[in-house]
Order: C-alpha cells, then sequence, then structure tokens
C-alpha cells in the first residue's frame, strides 16, 4: 500500500493536475522542481503561487503537503543548445523533434527525483508525461518510464512506482481530470495560476489562461480547453 508521493512539479496544467492527483490518494505529498535557467523564470513563481492557491482552497489536501524542493540544474544550460534555455527561436529539427528537446532531460529529473525520494522516503514518483499530445519527447514514453522505474529501483535498492497519470490522455480529458479531482474549483485554478506558455507571457488573458496565444504549449493549451469546453456544453 502506498501513501507517500514526490510530484515533478513546474507549475503547468499537466503538472498541478499530477499533484491533484497525487493529494487525492496519497497521505503525505511532496513536490520537487527543477531551475536549469529557464528563459522565463515565471514557471518557477507560478508554481509557488499555485502551491499557495491550493493550500488555501483545498483546505481538506493542505494538511498531506509535505516539503516543496527546488534543485539547482544550471548544468543543463551548458550541454545543451535548446530554445528553452537560450534566445533562439522555436523550429522542428531535422530528428523531427521540436528544437524545446534537451536531450535525457527528463532521465535525469527522474533520477534526481528518486535520490530525493529515496533521502525522504517516499515512494511513488508522479510525473505529468505524456505519449498522446504532439512533442513525442521519447524521454516521456511509457517504455521509458518502465525502464526507469526498473532501473532507479534497482540502482538504488529502494522500491519506486513511476506513476503517470496523463500518460494516454489528450489535453481535454486533463481538463476533465482536474474537475474530477477537484471540482470547478480546481479548474479555475489551473485556469487563472498555472504557467505553460514558452514565451513567458502573462499580459494576456484568455478564456483558457495567460500566454502569448501562438507557441506550441499556448496552442496545445487553448485546444484541449476548446475540445474540453466543447464536450461539457449542454
Ligand atoms: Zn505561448
Amino acid at each position: 500500500m502506498h501513501t507517500t508521493a514526490l510530484v515533478l512539479f513546474s507549475g503547468g496544467q499537466d503538472s498541478t493536475t499530477c499533484l491533484a492527483h497525487a493529494l487525492a490518494r496519497y497521505e503525505r505529498v511532496e513536490t520537487i522542481a527543477f531551475d536549469y535557467r529557464q528563459r522565463h523564470h515565471i514557471e518557477l513563481l507560478a508554481r509557488l503561487e499555485v502551491l499557495t492557491q491550493i493550500r488555501q482552497q483545498f483546505p481538506h489536501w493542505a494538511p498531506r503537503m509535505g516539503q516543496d524542493h527546488l534543485l539547482d540544474l544550471a548544468v543543463l544550460g551548458s550541454v545543451s543548445e535548446t530554445s528553452l534555455t537560450r534566445d533562439t527561436a522555436f523550429k522542428m529539427e531535422q530528428s523531427g523533434l521540436p528544437n524545446t528537446f534537451v536531450p535525457g532531460r527528463n532521465l535525469l529529473f527522474l533520477t534526481l527525483a528518486a535520490a530525493v525520494a529515496y533521502r525522504r522516503d517516499l515512494q511513488v514518483i508522479v510525473t505529468g508525461v505524456c505519449e498522446t499530445d504532439f512533442s513525442g519527447y521519447p524521454d516521456c514514453r511509457d517504455d521509458t518510464m518502465k525502464a526507469m522505474q526498473l532501473a532507479l529501483s534497482l540502482g538504488m535498492d529502494k522500491r519506486f512506482l513511476i506513476e503517470t497519470p496523463l500518460m494516454w490522455i489528450d489535453k481535454a480529458a486533463t481538463w476533465r481530470l482536474a474537475h474530477e479531482l477537484g471540482g470547478r474549483a480546481l479548474v479555475d485554478l489551473i485556469v487563472e495560476h498555472t504557467h505553460t506558455c514558452y514565451l513567458g507571457e502573462r499580459a494576456v488573458r484568455h478564456d483558457w489562461g495567460y500566454g502569448c496565444g501562438h507557441c506550441p504549449a499556448c496552442e496545445l493549451r487553448e485546444r484541449g480547453w476548446q475540445r474540453y469546453v466543447d464536450a461539457s456544453a449542454p
């Protein structure tokens, strides 16, 4: 029986939904994020605000929320050329992956998360990776997660469970999942306080939240929101 979890929590729509998933299930839930000099520090600010809002608006979840960990991963910026950390435009590379791809980034995140989970005695590692939507990042695939679960459990001699509640659902279903977990209040919180936009835009408010409306992350979020709203209309 698992009772404790560590959620990879960036402050975006997906990881906030994962956090709610964990809070609905586990007695002690901690959160972790990585500062790798994202072009927009706004993501790291948004995540703290989301944590504050969840504590305030979901008092039955608040006692389950434990430590929040922020690890410095500046080294990522020195090993990869990516539009997430450098001032370059978004494009698709010859490999068929967008240039937001940092090779092995998730492998590194999961390894560090497992090291923290080991130290904090947390059993489940929850991450919002997904095979359904556009990106196709190989380090987000289900097979990769299963391999990592085995490698980390063997390599640290501790049984970890990597849980991926969003693996097989699209963005519309992610909004529906948030509604199932925390009702309209959680959906509203995600719209208002989570950050997804690659360009760090928070001046323009849409129905689905803040963002430039044009980058791949905004387009994905908007399309998902629209399908979610259309499907829930009477
Ligand atoms: Zn955007």
